[in-house]
């Protein structure tokens, strides 16, 4: 809950804001913003000598495409609430990158770190056989993958109980995405969240004119960034913002944050919390014991990559940062939204800069589909093409290339460059879409613009699907 309102209130309530920029009959976008199926479980699992009853839910917000699409998440804070408004999340963010999926979400109610990876591959197998039971999984059905305290250990698990229960069926893999590569996974899954997110706000930066409006300069070398949360979307956010030559002022966690005007190395700080067990006392940085006080660092980009409402209407006023990047699902409530958007803070909303995960999830279930890793086919052709081309050029201006040269230009695709060159399209090319939503549709910030485009996109397909008399 944050303020009067849910998780999932707080969806609609940005959802309606945007539906008046909408042509939608009322029907039609009642039906958007509805939860088609909720299905809240509980099974019982022995740990040690103890039976526990464990509470799950997978929820599938819509099925104007199928099938639906979104994360497992394993967390004591799941409740059907959070659930809920997550899977609305997913619909309208595969509007936005043009995923064709209906949005869904899953959550098990416990904290993976009490148990022992024994007893998490009893549960995750036994909800796996609970979605099984209901029709709830399947290639054509519903696909889930990671989320917030999951991985591709728990997807292989996943994976491997739909396949015993489904003998014979030869697209069983595409059952759930973000499995290992060994499974099924695709290249460059892992860091898809973290990579989409660089690109997203790189795309944002790259615009002249709205970084004038805000007094930041275009590209992303130089840029002070805040990052909340290094699990696997805040570590690999992290990692791509480093690489691009941003300055990673502060990094928090759990246990509170670390702060350097020089910059963080990312890849010490990390093994610094590995031997510690702690991101605080790290060498040359000062420490922030409250960790939500990271937030309200000085700096030009901000990234909350850990949870829900972290940023609400009480701490909105001391946010400093130009830019903030919804890494997370929900990180603001709409109340915080108001405040950042009258103070002139472009925020880049989750349903839109998250979406790496999901996109790259849609080419591991082509890649699972197609039964042919990215690149099998092409790419020897490739190669042989640009080597005769190259010929034919050294020939024409009478000079060898170096060695070096040769091999860059030769190069033909491998599996990790169409993941990443795909990615990279999606995320540019959505912007893009979300951009020219905001300058025509009457929304005036990008939140509500996204949902403009994600609330035409879905209202359309309901449209045509047509409607039972
Ligand atoms: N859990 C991720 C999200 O919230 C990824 C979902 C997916 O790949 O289906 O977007």
């Amino acid at each position: 809950m944050s303020g009067t309102y849910s998780f999932f209130q707080g969806v609609e309530r940005n959802f309606d804001k945007a539906s008046v920029y909408t042509r939608f009959e009322k029907g039609i976008l009642e039906q958007i913003k509805a939860c088609n199926s909720v299905y809240r479980m509980k099974f019982p699992v022995r740990i040690g000598d103890q039976v526990e009853v464990i509470e799950a839910y997978r929820v599938q917000h819509s099925h104007h495409k199928l099938p639906c699409k979104g994360g497992i998440r394993y967390s004591m804070d799941v409740n059907q609430d959070e659930v809920m408004a997550l899977a609305a999340l997913m619909t309208y963010k595969c509007a936005i990158v043009n995923v064709p999926f209906g949005g869904a979400k899953g959550g098990i109610k416990i904290d993976p770190k009490r148990y022992t990876p024994f007893e998490l591959e009893k549960i995750t197998r036994r909800y796996a056989s609970e979605l099984v039971k209901k029709n709830f999984i399947g290639a054509g059905i519903d696909v889930p993958a990671p989320d917030y305290g999951t991985g591709a250990r728990e997807m292989s698990w996943i994976a491997d109980t739909f396949a015993s229960l489904n003998p014979g069926d030869i697209n069983a893999l595409g059952c759930v995405t973000g499995k290992p590569v060994s499974q099924g996974g695709v290249t460059g899954r892992t860091e898809a969240t973290g990579l989409g997110i660089f690109y997203g706000v790189r795309e944002v930066v790259n615009v002249a004119e709205d970084m004038d409006k805000i007094g930041l300069s275009t590209g992303i070398a130089g840029k002070r960034v805040v990052i909340q949360g290094l699990g696997n979307v805040g570590y690999h956010a992290a990692k791509f913002f480093s690489e691009a030559g941003a300055i990673l002022v502060g990094l928090a966690e759990f246990e509170g944050g670390i702060f350097s005007e020089k910059g963080l190395n990312l890849e010490d700080v990390v093994a610094h919390r590995k031997t510690t067990g702690s991101i605080l006392g790290f060498p040359g940085a000062t420490d922030i014991r409250n960790s939500l006080d990271t937030l309200e660092l000085d700096c030009d980009i901000l990234i909350p990559a850990a949870l829900e409402a972290v940023i609400t209407a009480e701490n909105a006023p001391r946010i400093k940062a130009k830019i903030i990047g919804e890494g997370a699902n929900g990180p603001l409530t709409p109340d915080a939204d108001i405040i950042l958007n009258a103070k002139g803070t472009i925020v880049v909303p989750d349903m839109y800069l998250n979406a790496g995960g999901v996109t790259v999830s849609y080419f591991e279930w082509l890649k699972n589909l197609s039964h042919v890793r990215f690149g099998r086919l092409d790419k020897r052709f490739s190669e042989n093409q640009n080597a005769s081309i190259l010929q034919s050029f050294e020939t024409m201006i009478g000079k060898k290339m170096d060695e070096a040269e040769r091999k860059q230009i030769m190069h033909g695709p491998d599996e990790i460059d169409l993941v990443y060159s795909g990615l990279e399209d999606t995320m540019i090319g959505s912007y893009h879409e979300i951009r020219e939503s905001l300058l025509t549709s009457g929304a005036d910030d990008l939140r509500t613009a996204a949902f403009v485009v994600s609330i035409n996109k879905v209202g359309v397909a309901y449209e045509q699907l047509g409607i039972f008399p």
